[in-house]
């Protein structure tokens, strides 16, 4: 659902020359290739700034990831109890209903007709 940002080379360059070319979280040196973490994740509204960009060996990206990933399946939990049956009703009292019944009523024609 949400789009995944990605540094741009030149904020990847700029940020491994800073870290030295070691892991931003464990002080080693990569093995392999290096990953670029977001501090803030784009979800939370972290951006693709220099500031936001960690340079990180990939044991620490996953770990990292993986943290973030259950936290934030938590979260979700909580908020979709808490206005699971808000959104619904908003929802049918809005008239979208009916645009989207006759619309492709049109188009079905057309394609039965081809048939
Ligand atoms: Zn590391």
């Amino acid at each position: 659902m949400t789009k995944r940002l990605e540094f741009t080379r030149k904020t990847k360059a700029e940020r491994a020359l800073h870290a030295g070319g070691l892991c931003e979280y464990c002080g080693l040196k990569p093995k392999g290739a290096a990953e670029y973490d977001h501090v803030k994740e784009a979800a939370d509204g972290g951006d693709n700034s220099f500031e936001n960009c960690r340079f990180s060996c990939r044991e620490c990206h996953i770990r990292k990831t993986n943290h973030y990933v259950k936290e934030r399946r938590k979260h979700e939990r909580v908020r979709d109890k808490a206005n699971g049956s808000l959104k619904p009703r908003y929802r049918m009292g809005s008239g979208n209903n009916q645009h989207s019944a006759t619309r492709p009523v049109g188009k079905l024609r057309e394609f039965t007709g081809a048939e």
